[in-house]
């Protein structure tokens, strides 16, 4: 099978050979992009796939030009190459946001279809060819466009695609344009707008997109270990160590100029709940916890587990009052809350401290904070006790 020969001084390609080359690699990453990446799909993703099995598909039909199968096998081939192209728009439309069902992909290949079935498919290898040759362009050219305004963790490889799409919408464009002034016979059409080359512009395409598939994946399986390494398993809040460092950047940031406030929380005698109801008790407890936290501060407040029932709170703008005022919310949410079992919840003890308009220190409000908590459990539990501002000798006082 030779894919390359010489004719009359030019390079020509054979167009079987260069279909089976693109065969094979569009096979290989199909079924790459399967086992790579699988478990990791998303809408973008499942519709490219899709858009390589279609090209693969339409390719192979194309194998069977020159045979017999032709009147049946090519007007399929072309609708499956604009499925494809369609295919492509849809990820990239998904990934702004967009849904996108079947029925909008299906219009452009069914007409092109159905213009290639009517035309003279029986001999003709270019039966309905303008319309397949615009349709691709346009669904090509309007992926570029979805991809090249899309938002995406990955935003160079989705660049790349955006361009190397655009180009190839404008390689088919060129083709209809040619299609239509001198004809799939005429010279400049054969040399560079025939299958032949075609076929190279689609192993660049498919092998580009491949490419963005596998770096969508990539970056949504580190975005979900990332999430996994900050939280906390059972409660799902922050962490120690991710709340840490987020609280410090929030304090070294320019909010921290109107002021934070810290609160460490310790639920009272968790240690009987574990020992008299039992461990799963104990977790719902601290699962409820954590929800009556979660629904009290705002989306940009911090709040993580510090260690087994002890809970942190980082509010970035908050006076001392306000925290006080937020940690009483928390106790009243948990106490209006029923456990499955019929058990109450226990009370909780905080500590509360706040920044003002010192320079402040995440370790030295924690501490201080730790100071106003222990002298909540001293004073009877079951209370806000707030440390006026960060100060080497806090004042303790008693909270609302
Ligand atoms: P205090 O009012 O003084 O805070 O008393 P306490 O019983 O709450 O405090 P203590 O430190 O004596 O006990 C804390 C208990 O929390 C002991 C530990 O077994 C339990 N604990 C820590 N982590 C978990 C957890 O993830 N699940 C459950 N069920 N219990 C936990
Ligand atoms: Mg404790
Ligand atoms: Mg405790």
């Amino acid at each position: 099978m030779i894919a390359v020969s010489l004719q009359e001084g030019a390079i020509v390609l054979d167009p079987f050979s260069v279909r089976m080359l693109l065969g094979v690699v569009t096979l290989t990453l199909v079924v790459l992009s399967h086992v790579a990446s699988r478990r990791l799909r998303s809408a973008c993703t499942d519709w490219w796939r899709l858009a390589l099995i279609l090209f693969f598909a339409g390719n192979f039909a194309f194998l069977l030009n020159g045979t017999s199968f032709l009147p049946w096998a090519n007007p399929p081939g072309k609708a499956l190459v604009v499925a494809g192209a369609f295919s492509i728009w849809a990820g990239a439309r998904t990934l702004r946001g967009h849904k996108v069902s079947g029925w909008q992909a299906t219009p452009a290949p069914l007409i092109t279809f159905l213009t290639s079935a009517l035309d003279d498919a029986e001999s003709s290898l270019w039966s309905g060819g303008l319309v397949y040759l615009a349709m691709t362009a346009a669904g090509l050219g309007m992926a570029a466009a979805e991809l090249w305004f899309a938002k995406s963790p990955q935003s160079r490889a989705i660049r790349f695609l955006a361009l190397i799409a655009g180009l190839t919408s404008l390689y088919y464009l060129g083709r209809a344009m040619t299609f239509v002034l001198e004809g799939p016979d005429g010279s400049l059409f054969r040399t560079f707008f025939s299958y032949a080359p075609s076929a190279l512009t689609h192993v660049i395409l498919l092998a580009s997109l491949s490419f963005t598939i596998n770096a969508l994946s990539n970056s949504h399986l580190i975005k979900r270990l990332r999430e996994r390494a900050e939280r906390d398993h059972l409660t799902g809040l922050l962490n120690r160590g991710a709340f840490m460092s987020l609280a410090e950047k929030e304090l070294a940031g320019p909010a921290s100029r109107q002021g934070a406030a810290l609160v460490l929380a310790d639920l009272d005698h968790f240690k009987a709940i574990n020992d008299e109801h039992g461990h799963a008790a104990g977790d719902a407890a601290l699962c409820a916890f954590a929800e009556a936290c979660t629904t009290s501060v705002r989306s940009t407040d911090l709040v993580g587990r510090y260690g087994g029932e002890e809970f942190i709170l980082f509010l970035p703008g908050a006076t001392q009052q306000r925290a006080e005022a937020i940690a009483s919310e928390i106790s009243r949410r948990l106490s209006a809350m029923a456990d499955p079992d019929g058990l109450p919840y226990p009370t909780v003890s905080y500590g509360v401290t706040s920044t003002g308009a010192q320079v402040p220190d995440l370790k030295f409000m924690i501490n201080v904070a730790d100071a106003a908590l222990y002298s909540a459990k001293a004073q009877g539990r079951d209370r806000v006790v707030g440390a006026d501002s960060v100060d080497p000798l806090p004042t303790i006082h008693r909270g609302p």
